[in-house]
């Protein structure tokens, strides 16, 4: 037993050299991606259970790193907020969906709302909110289209800040959106306090609310009871088979964002399901 105790330890090391290797590679490879704008935003719909409208979508970034290929956001993001380089990522997304969505206006799309994803270091540096009202005024974008997800357990971080912050956002006219809910702690009493507008429930309580898990489904149930008595939007992450969508129908949950209805996809595709406005 000690002889694969001490194996299992050196594979650990030996797999951890591999990662800070490529943590490494991957820093000096981020500055390059932010220089060349290697990144892309995708967009995932977020429709209404009922009818399949979009009446949003989430913009989710990617990155196409040459030799890996396409890096997924949740590798990298966490080493970008280590490196700070998030501020710059974070910055490159707001100006990039905001010219976006100048892009549909000017094509007479029918406007929906894009959730940007805010990383919590970013949401404390100074300049966000004069750069998010200096981007939506250069494209002539009304506020109510942009919305920002934070997640529940960065609320629990520093109260103070978050909460000018997101009030003087608010002041803009941007919605607030508290991401991965159910997973962060946050007393009831946050959601009074921040003044969120959307609670996204996290997708692990959704991946067993088919009736595999009937308590998943009771805290489901509870936070839409909930949601609906704050007067507040909710969508249901990670809804990927058709008893979820059907549970989550029932109980009146506003939006579905999942791979039942469109895994993300970039923008000249959702464009095309703007255009046609909902998704079957
Ligand atoms: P998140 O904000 O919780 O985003 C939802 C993630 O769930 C996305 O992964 C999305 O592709 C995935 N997803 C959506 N529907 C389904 C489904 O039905 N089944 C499954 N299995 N997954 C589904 P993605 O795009 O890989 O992003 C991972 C995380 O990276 C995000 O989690 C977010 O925390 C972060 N992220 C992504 N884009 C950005 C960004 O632009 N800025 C920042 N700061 N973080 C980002
Ligand atoms: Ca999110
Ligand atoms: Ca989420
Ligand atoms: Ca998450």
């Amino acid at each position: 037993a000690k002889q694969q105790g001490k194996n299992n330890y050196q594979l650990y090391s030996f797999s951890r050299d591999i990662s800070s290797y490529k943590k490494y590679v991957l820093e000096k490879d981020m500055r390059k991606a932010i220089v060349n704008e290697d990144f892309e935003m995708y967009y995932q719909p977020q429709v209404e259970p009922g009818t399949g409208i979009i009446q949003g979508a989430e913009a989710l970034i990617r990155w196409n790193h040459e030799e890996w290929g396409l890096v997924s956001p949740g590798e990298f993001i966490p080493l970008a907020e280590e490196n700070h380089l998030i501020h710059n990522i974070s910055d490159w997304v707001i100006k990039k969906v905001c010219l976006q969505l100048r892009e549909w206006r000017d094509k007479d799309l029918t406007l929906r709302p894009i959730a940007i994803n805010l990383s919590p270091i970013r949401f404390f540096k100074k300049g966000l909110v004069e750069l998010v009202k200096q981007q939506l005024e250069l494209h002539q974008i009304p506020a109510k289209y942009l919305e920002f997800e934070i997640t529940e357990s960065s609320l629990l971080k520093s109260e103070k800040g978050v909460l000018s912050t997101i009030a003087a956002l608010k002041e803009l006219g941007v919605k607030i959106a508290i991401d991965d809910f159910g997973t962060g702690h946050a007393s009831m009493n946050y959601l009074r306090e921040f003044q969120a507008d959307t609670i996204k429930i996290d997708q692990v309580f959704i991946k067993s609310s088919d009736g595999q898990n009937k308590k998943d489904r009771a805290i489901v149930s509870s936070i839409l009871h909930l949601a609906k008595g704050l007067d507040m939007k909710i969508v249901a992450e990670g809804v990927e088979e058709y008893d979820q969508l059907e549970f989550l129908k029932q109980k009146e949950c506003d939006l579905i964002q999942g791979y039942l209805f469109s895994k993300p996809v970039p923008a000249e595709k959702f464009e095309q399901m703007l255009g046609t406005g909902y998704l079957k």
